[in-house]
């Protein structure tokens, strides 16, 4: 059991409960979606570019970057769509 803030009161609330006990808000079920975000963060996502960009640079294959955008571009179309 994990304890999350509440997103109306921004208590501590059980991660399992159907909604705050403080104020009866009821709890996201975005638990499993915190997974996704944090693989497919912002961050993560710059750095995969960023290692793309080093590979090019080092003389690696040319269309590899082009490869990676494509892929990265798609995985974020397909998370948000
Ligand atoms: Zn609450």
């Amino acid at each position: 059991m994990a304890l999350i803030a509440c997103s109306e009161c921004s208590k501590a609330i059980s991660d399992k409960a159907a909604s705050c006990p403080h104020c009866g808000a009821p709890v996201e079920p975005r638990i499993q979606l915190k997974g996704f975000k944090k693989v497919f963060s912002e961050e993560n996502l710059d750095r995969l570019a960023k290692n793309a960009d080093d590979r090019a640079a080092r003389g690696g294959a040319g269309c590899f970057r082009f490869v990676v955008l494509i892929v990265l571009i798609v995985l974020v179309a397909a998370l948000f769509l």
